[in-house]
């Protein structure tokens, strides 16, 4: 943190590192049964995506440490200094000219690494920004949040006649006229025309009155009025408030969405040249079979139904997602952990058909459904787990 901190890492940044490297928590299985999470007291966990960034400042301190010790008589290297695996290692480059490149390579004798990007996405961006009733993440959609931010100086240049620019506009180019009869002439700077531009935007979403909080814009309403209003999806609750992993929630999120690349989507698309289920090898692959027709994955949410206590037969996805959605709307521990099951079901039964389709391997349905059940704990909050062990004996 010492390191970050002199390398000038703003304060927020540092905060928020420090968030992730120290909320980190375990759980273990004593007999089957989890136990309640517990925190760690410091360090990433194994194979987290922050950690080659920590790693490499680490590196850099290292490095500029090295620097200054080099004037050093006495320092010198180690007979027994570790040496790097070449195995293991690969090399980036980056901003220079391929001959240069190559001629790095050679130096180096190290694999150079790369980034698979090309990989299309299931979902549409613009489905991912919408809010989280409307049936996506709520993930800021950062062009509409600009123009949201440049309404915030337009209203700057129309209210804030105490600041010296404000009054400069006003005295060059409006002259006095409302903004709404100020017309660009072609000498005006083009960051000015932008801003001016945006009279339409706050005309379109009811004036500065709708926009202004205790006299003073503010960004949010703004970019809200800007986004629009959307549909509630009737499948909202089985996203919101859910603390199944989020893992499983965007998988889950992707099947609602019907896009998940399975078999019966990839024949129709002549990639794959059987649609086949690889699990059961009985019909064809498709998530309404998958979740829960499938002989494997019927008898894993027959496992969940009958642990709930819910008096049901599995059917396929589509039912199934109206029955949860229908069932989530109730109040009560059980219905609430009927939500996370669900979506901790989806997402195992879709890693497990993963491991068949690339490594052949399958679990049964009852070490799926331990693994479901010990999801489903570890996250659950203290009145849940309790109802859960309840429902256990
Ligand atoms: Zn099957």
């Amino acid at each position: 943190m010492d390191v970050m901190k002199e390398l000038g890492f703003p304060e927020v940044f540092l905060r928020w590192i420090m968030e992730c490297i120290s909320s980190v928590t375990y759980s273990i299985l004593i007999n089957g049964q989890p136990c309640l999470p517990f925190p760690a007291k410091k360090g990433l966990r194994q194979g987290d995506p922050l950690s080659p960034f920590i790693f490499a400042i680490g590196m850099e301190y290292l490095s500029r440490s090295l620097m200054q010790l080099k004037a050093d008589p006495n320092f010198n290297f180690h007979p027994k200094w570790l040496e790097a695996n070449l195995d293991k290692s690969n090399a980036y480059i980056c901003g220079v000219s391929s001959d240069i490149q190559q001629q790095i390579m050679l130096t180096l004798n190290i694999p150079p690494g790369g980034t698979d990007c090309s990989k299309k996405a299931l979902v549409a961006w613009s489905h991912m920004c919408l809010p989280k009733t409307a049936g996506g993440w709520n993930i800021k959609d950062m062009e509409i949040w600009n123009k949201a931010v440049v309404c915030k100086l337009l209203w700057a240049i129309t209210h804030k006649k105490d600041r010296l620019w404000s009054r400069w506009v006003d005295g060059y180019y409006m002259k006095g006229r409302p903004i709404a009869d100020v017309h660009c002439p072609s000498t005006m700077s083009w960051s000015l025309k932008k801003i001016i531009g945006c009279k339409e935007l706050v005309t379109n979403v009811g004036g500065w009155s709708a926009v202004e909080k205790d006299g003073c814009f503010s960004i949010k309403p703004m970019y809200r009025k800007l986004c629009g209003d959307h549909p509630k999806f009737p499948w909202r609750r089985l996203l919101c408030n859910n603390l199944a992993t989020p893992k499983s929630l965007f998988i889950m999120w992707i099947a609602i969405w019907k896009r998940l690349p399975t078999l019966d989507r990839l024949f129709k698309w002549g990639v794959v040249t059987s649609e086949v289920c690889p699990v059961c090898s009985m019909c064809s692959e498709s998530a309404e079979h998958l979740f829960f027709t499938c002989t494997l994955s019927c008898r894993v949410w027959q496992k969940v139904l009958d642990l709930l206590h819910f008096k049901r037969r599995p059917e396929p996805f589509g039912n199934e997602m109206q029955w949860v959605i229908k069932s989530c709307k109730r109040s009560g521990s059980r219905h609430k952990l009927l939500g996370m099951f669900f979506a901790e079901c989806i997402c195992s039964i879709w890693l497990n058909r993963n491991e068949v389709v690339y490594n052949q391997v399958c679990k049964t349905p009852e070490m799926l459904f331990r693994q479901i059940q010990f999801h489903v704990a570890s996250r659950s909050s203290d009145v849940l787990s309790s109802t859960l062990l309840n429902l256990s004996r």
